[in-house]
């Protein structure tokens, strides 16, 4: 769900702290350089905030965060919902028993991985990860959290690259960003 009212002065100052890195990690890609929101303790804890408040009474049981920029995000707001917090892993990582999603890169494919074991049957679980962009991981993301009989509650971000379309590969899940571009 896009939110239709205008972004209210706390979003407008983080949209404001984050910077636009030219051809990071390499030529071509505008990189979303989150850090001057992290390092400011105003904008941290209003960034938590605004992200936990969409989802508090939502009953959230768990938020999973991607590696490693939603671990960032998807720790404090588990905590802020009195949800546990469920690691989403780069391939290999995890120590015990693994779901594994593949997804297409730019050149050939990259591979997450969760722990079996992350959270129980129907369990309601927020995905959140810091920035949507063509939407590959996120959706491997979800397909690992409904292989581990979770019930996808919600799908957070930080930003969203509106050019990229990367919603379209997110189904009819309940999808939300806090900035877009
Ligand atoms: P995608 O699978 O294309 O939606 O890419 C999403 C992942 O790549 C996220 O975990 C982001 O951290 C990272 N990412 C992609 N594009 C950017 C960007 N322009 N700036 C910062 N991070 C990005």
């Amino acid at each position: 769900m896009s939110e239709k009212k205008e972004p209210n002065g706390m979003i407008l100052r983080i949209k404001k702290a984050v910077r636009d890195v030219p051809d990071f990690p390499k030529k071509g890609i505008v990189f979303k350089d989150i850090t001057p929101v992290l390092r400011d303790p105003t904008l941290l804890k209003g960034l938590v905030d605004e992200l936990a408040r969409r989802y508090a009474g939502l009953k959230i049981d768990y938020v999973a965060g991607i590696e490693s920029r939603g671990f960032i995000l998807a720790a404090p707001v588990a905590t802020a919902l009195s949800a546990g917090f469920v690691p989403i892993r780069k391939k290999g990582k995890l120590p015990c028993e693994t779901y594994r999603e593949d997804f297409k890169v730019e050149y050939g494919t990259d591979s997450i991985e969760m722990h079996k074991d992350a959270f129980g049957l129907g369990n309601r679980v927020l995905l959140l990860d810091d920035v949507l962009a063509t939407g590959g991981t996120a959706s491997a993301a979800i397909r690992l959290i409904e292989k581990a009989g979770g019930r996808v509650a919600g799908v957070a971000f930080m930003i969203e690259l509106n050019f990229l379309e990367g919603r379209a590969k997110l189904g009819d899940r309940d999808v939300y960003s806090l900035i877009q571009y």
